[in-house]
């Protein structure tokens, strides 16, 4: 039977349909976006409960070096293993563009002092934000959520299922605010002819930690983003030979050496697997590789949401999703802080949050539910327009004013400095000229 915890709801008498003002919400997940989304949400006088499966907040940013059993993720009975950071990892954006607007990155230091510092860092400056706001004390640890399911009713509310030290729980909530992360289902590239009967081996960055498993080894890696970039370079330090492979088109048409590393060819896409397990890319070139090393991203995944199809997930698409946001026929009560990438994720995390909040408590109001889901297909509309598949859908790049749009809403002053940054980060790494780009980042800023 579930235990209602008696949400704090404002009806005026004789009318169930007034809006609530302060309302019992769950967060689901105590890493960057669940602790911004607490604050926010305590901040505007909400009853906050965050879960959080794990014995520790930060999320992707407290590493863990265990492997998972299966090293492509696909095995559905596996552990998962939330994180995907490296040992090495440094941040791929400056600390300035990683902090919130009261509470900055780049004013703090807890040892490592270096404009893209190392993971622990980040860890540590999280664990700060949340004590200094009194967001570690909402958070329940070891507490999974295995169920989020809309409760048929004319108020919407929400059961939320969960689990600590095998102790099943059921308590009803007023809303629901999906912070758990997209950076643990792996993704690989299975669409790759003859990959299927390829029986050397293969693995996903998820799994990644130290390069020494590669050593004198020849790799192919498959990938183009800051991850494949990273690991390239790290792994060539050991390799006899990594083959980088990207879909993307011009300037990779031809095979290119890089500058900087005598071990490293940047290929075209992947053409085939022959038989012999020879790997041809359309490039003409064929290598003899000993692990194909996929650094191609993640899937979306809510396993524990039940929303009778309002919401869905296809390819890495959740939807539909109001700004990326709300399911406009669960809006405000259901809601997800995080989704947006390649993006400014520490600020557009903050303007979710606060939109999140203010929208609960009626202070902002949302646009009706046809107008909500015409923006939508437009969103989707323009994707397919531009040739992109689903799984672009929150890649904040192609939509460079959304936060112009959500300060906007919140009346909110975003320093153009910060915004200026970002677009500078963006050109150096387009410029092609990745062997160098945290460099010229840091010729520009300075540390
Ligand atoms: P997460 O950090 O993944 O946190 C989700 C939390 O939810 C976790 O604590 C998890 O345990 C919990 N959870 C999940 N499911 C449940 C459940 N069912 N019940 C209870 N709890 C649950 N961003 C940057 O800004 N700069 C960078 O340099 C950068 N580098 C990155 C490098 C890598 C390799 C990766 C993978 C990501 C990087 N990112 C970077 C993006 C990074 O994901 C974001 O910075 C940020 O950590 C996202 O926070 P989140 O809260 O949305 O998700």
């Amino acid at each position: 039977t579930p235990t209602y915890l008696g949400a704090l709801r404002c009806k005026e008498e004789g009318d169930p349909s007034a809006m609530a003002t302060s309302l019992k919400v769950a967060v689901v997940g105590a890493g960057v976006a669940g602790l911004i989304a607490a604050r926010e949400l305590q901040r505007e006088s909400h009853q906050v409960v965050v879960f959080e499966k794990s014995h520790r907040l930060g999320g992707t940013w407290a590493y863990d070096p265990r492997v998972e059993s299966d090293l492509l993720g696909l095995d559905q009975n596996r552990e998962i293993i939330h994180g995907s950071l490296y040992k090495s990892l440094r941040t791929n954006l400056p600390r300035q563009l990683m902090s919130f607007t009261d509470f900055k990155f780049s004013d703090k230091t807890y040892g490592d002092e270096r404009l893209f510092p190392g993971h622990e860092e980040v860890l540590k400056f999280l664990e700060d934000f949340a004590g200094s706001f009194e967001v570690t004390e909402l958070i329940r640890f070891n507490t999974a959520v295995t169920r989020v399911e809309l409760v048929d009713s004319d108020i919407i509310e929400f059961e939320v299922e969960s689990k600590t030290n095998g102790v099943n729980a059921v308590e009803v909530f007023d809303a629901v605010v999906v912070c758990n992360g997209h950076n643990s289902e792996p993704r690989p590239a299975f669409d790759i002819p003859g990959i299927e009967t390829w029986s050397k081996k293969q693995m996903h960055s998820h799994n990644y930690h130290v390069p020494e498993p590669f050593r004198d080894q020849i790799v192919v890696l498959i990938g183009n983003g800051p991850t494949a970039l990273d690991l390239s370079r790290e792994i060539a330090t050991v390799a006899k030979e990594v083959h980088m492979s990207s879909r993307s088109p011009a300037p990779y048409a031809k095979v290119s050496k890089s500058q900087k590393f005598s071990n490293i060819w940047q290929h075209a896409k992947i053409d085939c697997i022959n038989k012999d397990g020879t790997i041809t890319f359309e490039d003409g070139i064929s290598i003899d590789a000993y692990i194909i090393f996929h650094c191609t991203g993640y899937k979306s995944h809510v396993p524990f949401l039940k929303t009778n199809g309002i919401v869905s997930v296809q390819e890495k698409r959740i939807g539909p999703l109001y700004k990326l946001v709300f399911p406009p026929q669960l809006a405000p009560r259901l809601s997800f802080v995080g989704l947006p990438e390649k993006s400014l994720t520490f600020l557009i995390i903050e303007c979710q949050s606060k939109w999140i909040a203010k929208t609960l408590s009626t202070k902002i109001s949302l646009p009706s539910k046809d107008q909500m889901l015409r923006d939508i297909k437009e969103h989707h509309g323009d994707i397919e327009d531009d040739g992109f598949p689903k799984a672009y859908t929150h890649f904040l790049e192609i939509e460079n004013d959304y936060i112009d749009w959500m300060s906007t809403q919140l009346e909110m002053n975003v320093d153009k400095k910060f915004t200026d940054m970002f677009k500078y980060l963006i050109h150096c790494f387009r410029s092609g000229n990745f062997d160098n780009f945290m460099n010229l980042f840091e010729l520009k800023y300075g540390v």
